[in-house]
């Protein structure tokens, strides 16, 4: 039997590509091969939202050239964003290709490969499948491993939507995706159903702007509108064209699938973010209390040259609705630094914008140019060492909003689900609001939701300890029992003191910004440290934080 591997490059969506792509060509005969090197097809499956991932295929395909010079009848296949960008000039460019094919082909990969496997010449199939649009769904529950017996993730992802259209100037994801085409209720609630049988607890709907869903086979009944709380939103209420089915998908999944635990969304768009949703997330329990609400920029000016159709004081207005009807809620965002023309004002902007919302987590993102959006008709004019200055500080504010919440925790009471083992013999929960906790227990609990007591805060994550002392263990024994004698698979840890929010201040001569005795270092070397300073952590690594302590 031929063997198959995917290499997955990118963000939530190319994942959840993979393995679709992984179970058509499994049912197709292919065995899945662990190391790309192996097998006799590989398949990487790209994205293209900035352009290093691109720069990575591009290295990633010479690399199996050289295999493919040994093994002739090596198939290398490019998916995803990158391959209904380039579609054939992929193939002029990078001529050890065999197959490029587009999100919306996937079912088509067997009869492809199949064809590339008898030496046809190289192929590119990148339809979007606007008349008939297919969503492919898991079939079975996810495993954590392909090997049989395998316990089953808690955690699953299930697509709503596909495309996308906001017209942001810095996105490509309209031109790789396409417009937004949307999966009948029935069929997302039919897969939600499925997974939760075979052992799932926890669904994230997936989909470019989740929450502009309306669904085109008509079934859902309209959504409650605005509660009590509602009715106090503020000056602006949100335009008829802003309200979606989203809320009413939301309320028919939670009525139809009782056994789901938990359920959380990804990406929305902050218009989206109406009366409606608000008053399902004050509703529904098992919504989860965290939002990822991607904002961009925490400037009216830049917001406006981004296209993102929302002011700062918009966003803020609707988080805090939101925040109001979800005591305790946790809010993630999305950021990008030097988009064209961003002063560092506006950039000051930004930073008060995240101090000002607290977001517990934040990727940013260093402008970058991408090929057919309207931004590339503006000049990309901030210096990459500004972007670079920017994004650090960025990531410092963000690290020390996440700290101080991390030990805010602890002493607290909260429920996780155990999504299961991880390689330092303590089991690994996320709490609704989506913190990471460790913690020992007696026997494997993966899938359940537990109780448990906050003992510590670590870095990006906390320790715990069960609430059920029948099955509770001291997180360390539960170390120790396994050999691990240090935080290998843990992250460094750090005191659970809160930390104080101060201003940034500039130290050391290679711009590295301390604040509050950490830093976050762009290649910093330790010899770059200002004099007097020591790092207590171990090697200084790019785009991590090290602990600085003064002597
Ligand atoms: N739904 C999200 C939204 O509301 O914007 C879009 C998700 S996008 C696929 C993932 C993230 O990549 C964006 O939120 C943005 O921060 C970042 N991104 C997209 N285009 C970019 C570009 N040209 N340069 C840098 N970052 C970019």
């Amino acid at each position: 039997m031929p063997t198959y591997s995917v290499v997955t490059f990118g963000c939530q969506m190319n994942m959840h590509d993979s393995e679709r792509m992984a179970e058509v060509l499994s049912a197709a005969g292919y065995v899945p091969e662990s190391n790309p090197e192996a097998a006799d097809v590989v398949l990487l499956n790209t994205c293209s939202v900035r352009e290093k991932a691109e720069q990575k295929l591009r290295s990633e395909v010479g690399r199996l050239g050289v295999l493919k010079r040994k093994r002739p009848e090596l198939v290398i296949g490019v998916a995803g964003c990158v391959a209904q960008q380039e579609g054939e000039r992929l193939i002029k460019s990078l001529p050890q290709i065999d197959l490029v094919i587009g999100p919306d082909n996937i079912p088509e990969l067997p009869s492809l490969l199949a064809s590339a496997q008898t030496g046809a010449p190289p192929q590119v199939r990148t339809v979007f499948d606007y008349d008939a649009p297919q969503f492919l769904g898991a079939t079975v529950a996810p495993t954590r491993s392909p090997s049989a017996g395998a316990a089953v993730n808690p955690c699953a992802y299930v697509t709503t939507m596909k495309g996308c259209d906001e017209r942001c100037t810095f996105c490509i994801v309209p031109f790789t995706r396409g417009s937004e085409r949307y999966r009948p209720s029935r069929e997302v609630i039919d897969e939600i159903t499925r997974l939760v049988d075979g052992g799932v607890r926890e669904v994230t709907l997936l989909g470019q702007t989740v929450d502009s869903y309306r669904d085109p086979s008509a079934q859902l009944p309209a959504a409650k509108a605005a509660g009590d709380g509602i009715r106090r939103w503020g000056r602006r209420s949100a335009s008829p064209e802003d309200e979606t089915e989203f809320p009413a998908l939301l309320r028919a999944i939670v009525a139809a699938v009782p056994g789901l635990r938990r359920l959380r969304y990804t990406s929305p768009h902050p218009r989206h973010l109406t009366p409606a949703l608000v008053a399902a997330h004050e509703d529904l329990d098992v919504l989860c209390k965290h939002v990822h609400m991607p904002v961009q920029s925490g400037s009216d000016v830049v917001l406006k040259r981004m296209g993102r159709r929302y002011t700062r004081g918009e966003y803020l207005e609707r988080l805090g609705m939101l925040r109001e009807a979800v005591p305790g809620l946790t809010l993630s965002t999305d950021i990008i630094v030097g988009f064209p023309g961003e002063t560092n004002e506006q950039f000051e902007e930004t930073l008060s914008l995240v101090r000002e919302v607290g977001f517990v987590g934040l990727f940013a993102f260093k402008y970058s140019p991408r090929p057919y959006t309207p931004a590339l008709n503006l000049e990309d004019d901030v210096p990459e060492s500004e972007k670079s200055r920017r994004l650090t500080e960025l990531l410092a504010l963000s690290e020390l909003i996440r700290s101080n919440h991390l030990a805010s925790l602890v002493g607290q009471e909260c429920t996780v689900l155990v999504e299961g083992k991880s390689k330092s013999g303590a089991y690994t929960g996320r709490t609704e609001r989506n913190e990471i906790v460790h913690f020992g227990c007696s026997d494997d609990p993966t899938g359940e939701v537990l109780p448990l007591r906050i003992e510590r805060a670590l870095r990006h994550s906390l320790v715990g300890h069960l609430l059920d002392e029948s099955r509770a263990m001291d997180f360390e024994v539960a170390r120790a029992r396994v050999g691990a004698s240090s935080c290998e698979t843990l992250e460094t840890e750090t005191s659970a003191a809160p930390l104080v929010l101060p201003a940034p201040q500039r130290l050391s001569r290679h711009s590295l910004p301390v604040v509050a005795g950490w830093a976050v270092k762009p290649r910093v070397e330790r010899k770059a440290l200002p004099r007097g300073w020591q790092c207590t952590t171990g090697a200084l690594k790019p785009r991590d934080a090290a602990r600085l302590r003064h002597p």
